[in-house]
């Protein structure tokens, strides 16, 4: 179908993917992101990062109350995280399924959680799972300047026309 509209193209929906310390640790940051590369998705922003306490918990807002946060903030200020912005159609909800449920135990293997983690207080790796949480997160994480916009050569062989 021909694009006959002159509204100009939504913005590309972008994501924020963070490999956890144990993600780290492990030596599991190549796989991971070959994994959203090899899907199709396009890396737009990447750095390594100490996570502190205030960062974590503007992050984690809504699990600030829970009883596990202490193990939650203990884990994720333990060492360097990789945090990324992947860019695609419908890249939030496919990264979620890729990435799989919170539980380990509930992962089908296949997902990144499935494949290589086995407890839910290490689960190696963060996806944001909603739009405004992606976006909201985004901001958190990144500054705008480090959101590179650049053309992907496979991109006609990954998106539609
Ligand atoms: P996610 O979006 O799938 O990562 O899950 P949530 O946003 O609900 O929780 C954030 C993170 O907190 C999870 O990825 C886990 O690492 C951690 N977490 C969630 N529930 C528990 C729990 O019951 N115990 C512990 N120790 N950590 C948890
Ligand atoms: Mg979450």
């Amino acid at each position: 179908r021909r694009n006959t509209s002159t509204a100009p193209p939504a913005a590309a929906e972008r994501t924020l993917i963070a490999v956890k310390p144990d993600g780290v640790q492990r030596g599991l940051v190549g796989k991971i992101i070959q994994r959203f590369e090899q899907r199709g998705f396009k890396l737009v922003g990447i750095k390594m990062l100490q996570v502190s306490k205030d960062l974590l918990s503007e992050h984690y807002c809504e699990l600030r109350a829970k009883p596990f946060y202490p193990d939650v903030q203990a884990y994720m200020t333990s060492g360097p995280v990789i945090a990324m912005v992947w860019e695609g159609d419908n890249v939030v909800q496919t990264s979620r399924s890729m990435v799989g449920p919170t539980d380990p135990t509930q992962a089908q293997s296949g997902t990144i959680r499935g494949d290589f983690s086995i407890h839910v207080s290490r689960n190696v790796v963060h996806a944001s799972d909603s739009l405004e949480g992606a976006q909201r997160e985004i901001q958190l994480w990144f500054e705008g300047k480090d959101l590179l916009d650049w053309d992907c050569c496979s991109r006609a062989w990954t998106h539609r026309p």
